[in-house]
């Protein structure tokens, strides 16, 4: 399960932004996964649940949002909506297409921290 190493990087990520604005603990984390990026949001709140108990993020909820995948047609110069998989057939020609524009998504889209002097501050 590499969603496990996948949340370690991500806590050091955050343990990091942490310190760097004096935050007593993490409020919240957003995270946007892309549909076809190979993790599994309920493995990864596993994984969450896994590591961050005596860290930073103890406690703290965690978003995840799910980003819809897109891959591109040159024939129709459109995009259109995938599932799953790696070669993609457009629907409206049936032209093959390899060209993803959404959906391999993993990013850290957002924390909130609790700081001593303030409520929960937002930062990108
Ligand atoms: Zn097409």
């Amino acid at each position: 399960m590499h969603e496990v190493g996948i949340m370690e990087s991500a806590l050091t990520v955050i343990t990091r932004e942490a310190r760097a604005h004096h935050a007593q603990r993490v409020e919240r984390i957003t995270l946007r996964i892309g549909a076809i990026s190979g993790v599994e949001p309920d493995a990864l709140r596993f994984a969450f649940e896994a590591v961050s108990p005596g860290s930073v993020a103890d406690g703290a909820k965690l978003v995840i949002r799910r980003v819809p995948a897109r891959a591109h047609c040159r024939e129709c110069d459109k995009d259109f909506t995938i599932e799953s998989g790696f070669i993609f057939q457009c629907p409206r020609c049936h032209a093959f297409s390899g060209d993803v524009r959404a959906g391999r998504e993993l990013e850290l889209a957002r924390l909130e921290f609790v700081t001593p002097s303030t409520t929960p501050r937002h930062v990108h």
